[in-house]
Formats: structure tokens, sequence, C-alpha cells
């Protein structure tokens, strides 16, 4: 997925967002760019690695960052926190404390893979939990706790805005890995059936990696979780 971007609109608000998908690392995981077109603030959610190529992207599109919101602790998704925070100073938020024993261990992660000093470990300045809310600009999303593919997992989204940010609980046609440690694949099941799909069906959604999708479309034709499902866990692509 390249070069996504989406004008998001609260229709009582006439408040507008844009975001911007912006894949980094070798996995090609989706960090998005949100920002409120009036005043130029916004956040980076998930990035991952490339630390170098979203703050050019930042500075491309003239925005200040303001706040980093994590949904996991995995290393494509919040090996770039530490680094964008000692570069910027803007505190990061997320995911739920669960997910601080991936977070220790991202540097030797990158290591493993291959990849070394592609990302570092991280503390976040504030963990979240279910219920809590996040703020961008005049616009409040809302935090669910999600665990199953890490225990830590959180999704953000906002239902004005129709738009929700899974990570890597929930992906077009498919569903998080349980296979990793502490992961649990009745609980990825419940989260999705209990956390988003009650989200309603035209909530749009930013995955972890691969396309957007709906969660309508995936609670009909997702083999995983929709109807009439037959597949079981799901133990192979992008953790
Ligand atoms: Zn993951
Ligand atoms: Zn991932």
């Amino acid at each position: 997925m390249h070069g996504v971007d989406v004008a998001l609109i609260a229709p009582d608000m006439g408040a507008m967002l844009e975001l911007k998908i912006i894949p980094v690392t070798p996995f090609q995981q989706n960090c998005s760019l949100l920002y409120d077109t009036e005043t130029m603030k916004g956040v980076l959610i998930d990035p991952g690695g490339e630390v170098d190529r979203l703050r050019a992207k930042l500075q491309e599109f003239g925005v200040t960052l303001t706040e980093i919101w994590l949904t996991h602790g995995h290393l494509d998704h919040a090996g770039g926190a530490d680094q964008l925070r000692e570069e910027t100073g803007v505190p990061v938020i997320g995911p739920h404390k669960d997910d601080q024993f991936w977070m220790d261990e991202i540097g030797d992660h990158w290591a493993r893979y291959g990849h070394p000093g592609m990302g570092r470990a991280v503390v976040p300045d504030r963990y979240l939990d279910e219920g809590d809310q996040l703020k961008l600009g005049d616009i409040t999303f809302d935090v669910s706790h999600t665990p199953g593919h890490t225990p830590g997992h959180v999704v953000i989204h906002n239902q004005d805005m129709k738009i929700a940010f899974v990570g890597d609980v929930l992906f077009e046609g498919s569903i998080g890995r349980t296979d990793f440690p502490k992961g649990n694949h009745a609980q990825l099941i419940d989260s999705i059936k209990t956390k988003l799909f009650p989200l309603g069906d035209e909530m749009r959604f930013v995955p972890g990696h691969g396309n957007m999708s709906t969660f309508g479309q995936e609670r009909r034709h997702n083999p995983f979780v929709g109807e009439g499902a037959t597949s079981g866990p799901n133990t192979s692509g992008p953790g």
C-alpha cells in the first residue's frame, strides 16, 4: 500500500483531519500520519522504524508532531518511537502496559530479523486501557483494549469520522497471528467480535499491514472471523 491519502470529516463539527499512510520497515507496516488541516498539528500512529523518512514526511506536509500513539509493542509498530521522542520531545502514548515485555526486546528483535539499528526499546510516557481517550485538536479518539495478537494491544477509533486504527488485530481478509508469546486465538476472535464489529459496518479501518477495509466487509466475508468462517488460527504473514 503506497501513498494512501484519506480526508476525514467530522460532520457535526466541520473539523477535518488528513490521514496519510506511510508503510515503514521491511515489514511494510502502515504508519499513519494524522493531522488537523487547520492547525497543522498531528500524531504518528505506529512509527515502527525509518524515523528519518517519517521526519522528512512531517516536514514535507508541514506538520508539527504533538504525540506518538502505539497500538501494540511489536518491533515493526513501536521500533521508531523512542528515537522520534528523543528528537522531537513529544510523548509516546500506548499501548496497554501488558505489552511492555515486547517493547523491552525491540532492539534484540530487529537484530534477530537482520536489521540491527532499525528500532529500539521504548517505555511509553503513558499506557492506555479500555475506555481511555486521546485528543487530536478538537477530535476525541476512543481506546479499546483488544488482546489476542499481543496481550496489551489497543485499537484507537473515532465514530464521527468512521475511522479505526486496529494494528495487527484485523486485516483485509485476515486476522492477526496468535502464535507469538502470549498470543491467544480465542481472545483475538473475542476482541474482534465484541470490541470491533459492534462499532458498526460503516467503520473504516487502517490495519497494520495491507489495504484499508471496513468492519462490515470483514464481518461478512473474512474467512477467519466473518459469517460462516471456517479458518482456524492464522500462523503466517506479517506480525
Ligand atoms: Zn504485531
Ligand atoms: Zn505488524
